[in-house]
Formats: C-alpha cells, structure tokens, sequence
C-alpha cells in the first residue's frame, strides 16, 4: 500500500524525461529567443511553484510574490555587482533575505483574515516597487544594476545554454522537494490550513509556526527564481519588477490550479507559450483569454492541472479492479495509557448566554463517560473547554496531573486528547487515508529539510505512520476507502474516518460529539462494538450521545445537563430510572421532536 501512494505521486522518471525533452528544446532550436524565453520560464516556474504551496495549499492569498521576487533579484545583483561576490555566495544570501521579507510579510496573517491579509501584501508590494527607485544608493534607481556575472562552475563561467541547463535542474530539484513537502505531515496540515483551522489545531499543529514555515519556503523560492533572473538578465532595472508581476503571478497559479502539485508548471506554460502562438492573432487574444477563463470555470474550477487530475482519476477508478489494498493480516494495536481527567466547578459565558454553569466531572483513567442533554444544553461547549478551544470562565481542568487552563487546542491535542466533531471535519481535497494520518501530526519528528530532502530516515517515518493510519482504518472498518476522496465517503462514514484519525494520535482521553447521529440501526450496532474496543485499548472516553440505550451500554457513568447545569450524574442505570430526572430530560427532548 505504501508503493500505491507513492505511484500515485508520479515517478521521478516521467518528471526527468519532461526536463531532458524541455530541456533540449531551445537548445534544439537554437534560437536565442527561445532559449531566452525558455529561462525565463523556468524562472517564473519557481515563483508559482512557492506561490501555489503557500496560496493554493495554505490558503494565504498573497498579491505581494512579485516583490519578493524583486528583494531576491536584487540581493543576487548587488551582493555580485557591488559586492564582487560569487554566484555561490550571492545566492543564498538573497534567498535567505527574500526568506526574512517573507516572514515580515507573514506577521500580518496572523490577525488578519485572508482578504485583509491580500490588500496588505499588495501594499507590502508596491512599497518595495517604489523603494527600488528611491533607495538609489543601494539599487542605482531608474539604470539599475547592470553587469551581472554569469555563475562561474570549476572555473568555468556557464553560457546562456549552460544557464538554462542549470536551472532546469534547480526548478526539477525545487518541485520534488515542494513535491515531498505536500505529501508529508506539512503538506496535509497546511491543506487544512484555510478552512479547517479547527481541525489542524485539534490535531496538535501549530498555526503560527505552520503560516511561518509556508511563508518562509515560500519566499525562499522567490529569492532563488530573483537570484536566476540577475544572472539570466545580466541587467536588474525597476522594469523588470511592474506593479502587477504580483497579481500575475496569482493568476499563473489560479489557471494552473491551486493546490495542484502540477498547477505551477501547467500554469507557468500556458501564461507564456500561448500568447506567443497567439501572436498573429494578436486583436482577438483577450476575446480567447477571457472564453478560456470562462470555460475553466466551468469545467475545471480546480484549474487546468486540477481538471486533467480529475480525468485521469476517473479513467482510472474505471479500470480499477477490486481494492487490493488489505492491510497486513492480524495486526494488532497498541495499547493506550487513559489518563485521568478533572473538571471542577468550570462555568462559560457567550455574552448574556450562560452556556455552562459550576460543572464537574471526575473520571478514572480507562472509564467511558457519556454526557446527555437536550439541545443547547452545553455539551458541545464541555467538549470544546477540555480540548482548549474556548478558554475556561472560571474553574479549573485537569488533564492527568496537568492543569491545562489557558492552554490552547494546539497544546491540550499534544498532551494526548483527540476529538471527533458534532459536523465530521474532514479536508476534502486529501483522501481517507491521508486524512486519517492527519491525527497523527504532533508525533512525526522527521524536520521539513530531511522531508523536503526525501531522506531515508523521513521515508521510513512516513512509511511506518501509513501502515498505523491504515491499521487505524481497518479498525474502523474503512480500509477499503483508503484511496477514496474524503468528501465522496458517506455522512455516517465520515465519522468513522473522523474516529479513526483521533486514534491515529493514541489519544489518553477521547472526545467523541454525537457519533450516532445519523447512523443507521446497523451502523448502530458497529459503533457500539467499536466505542467498547476503544475503551479496551485502555483510553478515557467522554461520549456525547442521544441513545440512551447505547450509553446504557457503554458507559460506566453518565451526566444529564441541561441549560448549562448538571442535572443528574451517576451510573446509568440509577439517572436512567431517576423518574424526576427523567421527566425533565424527555420532556425537553419530546420539544426538540427527539432530533439531535
Ligand atoms: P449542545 O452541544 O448541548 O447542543 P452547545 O454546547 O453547542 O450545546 O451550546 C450551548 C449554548 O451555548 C447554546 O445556547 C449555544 O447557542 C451557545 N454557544 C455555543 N457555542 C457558542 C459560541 N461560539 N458563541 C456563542 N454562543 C455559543
Ligand atoms: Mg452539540
């Protein structure tokens, strides 16, 4: 199964056979126009390349790429020019300031919500636009920085074709790390990055440092593709860098397809080889532009790469044969150490709502304790304090011997809780399986460099967390989904996969909200089995549920709340056959029509 996804990633051969074939092209041709036209390509490649991981995959619109490729171009410039230094020194200079503009770029993201957080790099790029001409001691203003060197390789300084050769190794290089990077602990986090901030938190990231990583790599590819177009153009001016280099560069990747591994290279192609075969038809070249863009939307919203990514999954799923991908037989699970878990007096406003008032909760290490209530009684908001999404108004948690008031949900997941949600979070663009590995984020050690790198020690890493997400699933009953696209999983599905990452990350205290709701008898009778399998494995559990007959089952102990406040807590048979309590229950629940 681990040969499967890495198929599914494409082998290294077709990706070299493309570059020997893009390659030899201008260098074929011969033109000193195509060969240029070529550089400049692969150059533009990388900005979208970086551009497309942190905009298409972390959902952080930037309209200031086009900057950042100008920091980089002329750091190479005047570190080589007025500095004498080697290409081999210029350049990690420039990627390491352009890499630090990045991350000056990335603090307003973290207040700011997306659209904010676009018009702020727009400025941050017209900023810089205008530093290049008034900043004239450092960038030689309107003439620019003219005369840079060739990199010089064993003494030997590259022509424009060696050039070229070059950095069609560097881009080949750049996409397989970005390429190992999206497929690795990272790259799932960051997909979640945009949308499910909740989930990527629950799972014990941080998003502070996942937005800081993004920017930072980035950018840093930014600064690599400036540093090629000194060398490439010889002649850096403020012309180089126009005021919508940003805005294109954002269109480049949304043509290709956001968070499609191929969008950059697809995007990047059809940006600059079209308009050149358009050329005799010059006057109708907008008209063509905009029935493209149209026809995309429509078709392929997931950009042109997104569109062909689709095809070809279809075709393939027709010729599929039956899954083949059954886990290793008899695998076994490991215990879990349940931790003990201490709720005392905690109460919760949401302005004038009391949605919690002096609750307390004690459970045993190992034990399965179901809360019940009506409808906006407050069950949720308990789940939501103890895994850290709402801090505490008063009171006092206490997970194993940790007070854990006013720590966040990053901290509280990493400590050993995991949850699944009342609405199943799942990140649709990955699939089952990758979602399912997803919970195990906060235990992977390998570092992005070792991922980006590919080394052996991150592979075997990977490795070992697939074959444990996929014992996970066939826990649950979902192995033969693995491949499958999260979001086609059915509703009640959905929350199997949602309890099988949250025993991905071998949680000391389960949350589960509402996992029956919208089973069926049969689904039933399956999530039963499995709750009481769990707590075999030895975790703590707190069960949010309607069925009383299934918490009946399953728990040692149970809470009533309502409005806020316990009502009853004990065993399940002495609230159950509590006749005052029971009254007050059903009787809320006959007015909520018995819907969860
Ligand atoms: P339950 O899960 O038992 O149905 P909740 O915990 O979701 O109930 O909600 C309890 C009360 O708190 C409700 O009145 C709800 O409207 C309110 N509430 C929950 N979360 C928020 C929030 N983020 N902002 C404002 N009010 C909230
Ligand atoms: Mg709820």
């Amino acid at each position: 199964m681990v040969a499967s996804a890495l198929q599914r990633r494409g082998p290294l051969p077709a990706y070299l056979a493309f570059v020997v074939l893009v390659g030899t092209l201008p260098l074929l041709v011969r033109g000193e126009f195509v060969l240029f036209l070529g550089t400049q390509i692969a150059i533009y490649f990388l900005v979208a390349l970086g551009l497309n991981l942190l905009s298409g995959y972390g959902g952080q619109i930037s309209l200031g790429h086009g900057a950042l490729f100008a920091i980089g171009a002329y750091a190479a410039a005047i570190c080589m020019v007025d500095h004498k230094l080697s290409f081999w020194l210029a350049a990690p200079i420039a990627i390491a300031l352009t890499a630090g503009a990045g991350a000056l770029m990335a603090l307003p993201a973290f207040r700011l919500s997306t659209w904010y957080f676009a018009l702020i790099t727009l400025g941050f790029a017209n900023v810089i636009g205008g530093l290049l001409t008034e900043l004239r001691e450092l960038t030689h203003g309107f003439a620019g920085i003219v005369g840079v060197p060739k990199p010089v390789v064993f003494g030997h300084t590259l022509s424009q074709g060696q050039l070229y050769w070059f950095l069609l190794a560097v881009c080949l290089l750049a996409f397989l790390g970005v390429r190992n990077l999206i497929h690795s602990r990272f790259g799932r986090a960051l997909l979640g990055l945009h949308d499910h901030s909740v989930l990527v938190r629950g799972v014990g990231a941080s998003l502070v440092r996942l937005k800081m990583q993004a920017f930072v790599i980035s950018a840093g590819l930014a600064g690599l593709a400036g540093t090629f177009m000194a060398v490439h153009k010889t002649v850096i001016t403020p012309d180089d860098f126009p005021t919508d280099l940003s805005t294109f560069f954002l269109l480049v990747v949304v043509l290709g397809g956001m968070a499609r591994l191929h969008g950059a290279l697809v995007g990047t192609l059809i940006f600059f080889i079209v308009p050149e075969l358009l050329a005799e038809l010059h006057d109708w070249r907008l008209l063509i532009y905009g029935t493209s863009l149209l026809l995309l939307i429509l078709f392929a919203p997931s950009g042109v790469a997104g569109g062909i990514e689709n095809l070809v999954r279809k075709r393939r799923a027709a010729r599929a044969g039956p899954v083949t991908d059954e886990p290793a037989a008899g695998a076994s699970l490991h215990a879990i150490q349940g931790a003990a878990l201490e709720v005392s007096a905690v109460s919760k406003r949401f302005g004038g709502i009391a949605a919690l008032s002096d609750v307390s909760l004690s459970l045993q290490p190992g034990s399965v304790h179901a809360i019940v209530g009506p409808n906006g009684s407050g069950k949720t908001t308990l789940l939501n304090l103890i895994s850290g999404y709402y801090p505490i108004d008063g009171g006092r948690i206490t997970i194993g011997d940790q007070d854990v008031a006013g720590r966040d949900a990053g901290h509280i997941a990493r400590i050993g809780v995991r949850r699944t949600f009342q609405t199943p979070k799942l990140i649709h663009d990955l699939d089952v399986l990758e979602n399912v590995m997803l919970g195990a984020f906060s235990d992977e050690k390998s570092s992005l460099a070792s991922i980006a790198c590919g080394l052996p020690g991150a592979r075997r890493e990977a490795a070992a967390r697939q074959a444990e997400a996929m014992r996970y699933l066939q826990f649950v009953g979902l192995h033969k989904r693995a491949h499958d696209p999260a979001g086609e999983v059915p509703h009640g599905q959905q929350r199997l996969v949602e309890i099988a990452r949250a025993l991905v990350g071998r949680p000391s205290l389960l949350l589960l909200d509402e996992p029956a709701a919208g089973l069926s008898l049969d689904e039933l009778d399956g999530l039963a089995r499995l709750v009481h399998e769990i707590a075999s494995l030895g975790t703590t559990v707190i069960i949010v549920e309607h069925h009383l007959e299934l918490v009946a089952n399953l728990a040692r102990s149970v809470t009533v709340l309502d409005g806020g406040r316990i009502l009853a807590t004990g065993t399940p048979e002495a609230v159950f056959n509590d006749e005052s309590v029971m009254a007050a229950y059903m009787g809320k629940r006959a007015l909520d029509g018995g819907k969860s």
